[in-house]
């Protein structure tokens, strides 16, 4: 067991689809945690949690929930929509209690009802506990039968609320020993946020595929009980509440901070750590850092890498919002292509469900992106895209990038062909869905319009990402390699 302030050390640095994220034919990040403990049991931890979840809306835009500790009983709230659509000052004041977790939620085990809202609570007669989860268990079948054959009951069909259940069947062994039980059980993704009558808890699964950090409140000026401590998905949300990064969680690896004492311990074997490497390429916030690897570098360290790999003769280098921009930048740099902003987000498209036909898709991406007509007119352009998904929004483009005039599109992109589906907590299409599942880059080119198309290697996106024997990363929908072996992959 180690003192966690000891530790500061490894760190320096269904049919329904969102005008906002499917549209644009992304994979999807499934959610975000953010917890907060305080050291003084007088102030209230839920609009820490507030301003942290707002930190982390890119992670899940459709449901958010609190739950606060106070006298070891525990009270949420929860609601579909934004963080900021589902909370206000007066439901924020009703939320007493100086610890809390937080959960903003997209989709991908279970529907999206407000049921399948986190943080999961369960009371029993030993007490009470919230869990918020990043991730997908692909185990949560089997577990789920098992507890309903022992009569423990189910209210959602998130394979989250799975681990709450097998937490609190486990209570009776103390907070540790059912924690650890519990993990030993499930299988899959998991960065937990977990509140209990006495503790804030964090875990993260033995691979590390989903990242959870650790951070530190300040105390007050004057000393005293101030200060605390916080867990979050990404270092952001840390920096959003004015916190300071302390570390990871490691994969494997147990945070439990009480009144008395904040230590960690590994509960698992020492496995191949096989970090998402989505997150870096799309999914994380450029300005967090996950296991000390900076998102914005290497996003920049793509683009140079896409240079050198695939450069091609141009006058403009032009990124896809907001992810696209870095290795733009990146890119230009190393070719010595001037860099401009040809096309423009909509930062104001409504956060509408439309049907998921492939029409509605393609005019939703249209209200979404326009191009800078005098920037791209009569100009060979570059155009850097962070993945092709459906390809959906890279047709659509070069479309409108030839329509304003642009004489040729080059499409370079800063992720290999997405050719597999995700199984740990992304949301991916079917895999007849994924336009680089069974069609030669000479095929994809024809089919999306462009004058070329290049993807960065997979020996370049593992060279932007600063991988080394220790630093492993996930690339199972790339190449269908996965870290934990999935039974009937077949999506
Ligand atoms: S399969 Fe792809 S999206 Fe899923 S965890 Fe692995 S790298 Fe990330």
């Amino acid at each position: 067991m180690k003192s966690l302030s000891g530790l500061k050390n490894s760190n320096t640095a269904a049919g329904r689809f969102r005008l906002d994220n499917c549209a644009d034919d992304k994979l999807h990040e499934s959610c975000g945690v953010f917890g907060v403990y305080l050291n003084d049991p007088e102030r209230d931890a839920a609009s820490l949690v507030y301003y942290g979840l707002l930190a982390l809306q890119h992670r899940g835009q459709e449901s958010a929930g609190i739950a606060v500790m106070k006298d070891q009983a525990i009270d949420v709230r929860k609601g579909m929509g934004l963080v900021a659509e589902v909370f206000n000052p007066e439901i924020l004041g009703q939320l007493k209690g100086s610890a809390a977790v937080g959960h903003v939620r997209y989709s991908t085990a279970g529907s999206s009802s407000i049921e399948n809202a986190q943080p999961f609570v369960s009371r029993f007669k030993l007490g009470s506990i919230a869990v918020a989860h990043n991730g997908t268990l692909i185990n949560a079948d089997v577990v789920r039968e098992l507890l309903e054959d022992s009569g423990i009951g189910f209210t959602a069909s998130s394979d989250s609320e799975v681990i709450v259940n097998l937490i609190a069947k486990n209570y009776r062994k103390g907070l540790e020993k059912a924690l650890t039980d519990t993990i030993k059980f499930i299988k899959g993704s998991y960065a937990l946020a977990v509140l209990t009558g006495e503790a804030l808890v964090g875990a993260r699964d033995p691979n590390g595929i989903r990242p959870l950090c650790l951070g530190k409140l300040p105390g007050s000026a004057q000393g005293g009980s101030g200060g605390g401590w916080i867990l979050a998905s990404e270092s952001c949300a840390i920096d959003a509440v004015g916190g300071e990064f302390i570390r990871n969680v490691e994969p494997g690896e147990m945070v439990i901070i009480n009144r008395d004492e904040a230590f960690s311990f590994i509960f698992s074997e020492k496995t191949r750590r096989a970090v998402c490497s989505f997150e870096y390429v799309y999914l994380a916030r450029p300005d967090s850092v996950i296991d000390q690897v900076d998102v914005y570098g290497s996003r920049l360290r793509a683009g140079e890498i896409l240079a050198r790999e695939s450069a091609v003769a141009a006058d403009l280098v032009i990124g896809v919002p907001e992810s696209g921009i870095p290795a733009a930048i990146g890119y230009g740099k190393a070719t010595g292509t001037p860099f401009g902003v040809g096309i423009v987000k909509s930062r104001y498209v409504a956060r509408t469900f439309i049907a998921p036909d492939q029409d509605k898709r393609e005019k939703a991406v249209s209200v979404k992106h326009n191009v800078i007509k005098s920037e791209v007119r009569d100009k060979r352009v570059v155009l850097i895209d962070d993945s092709i998904v459906r390809g959906t929004t890279s047709k659509r483009l070069v479309t409108i990038l030839k329509a304003a005039g642009a004489r040729e599109v080059h499409i370079r992109v800063c992720s290999p062909p997405v050719r597999c589906p995700c199984y740990f907590g992304i949301d991916t299409p079917h895999r007849r869905d994924l336009i680089s599942n069974g069609a030669s880059i000479g095929e994809l080119c024809a089919s999306l319009g462009a004058d070329s198309l290049a993807f960065i290697s997979v020996e370049g996106l593992l060279e932007s990402l600063e991988a080394t024997a220790e630093r492993s990363y996930c690339l199972g929908c790339f190449t269908g390699e996965y870290p934990i072996p999935v039974s009937g992959e077949q999506r």
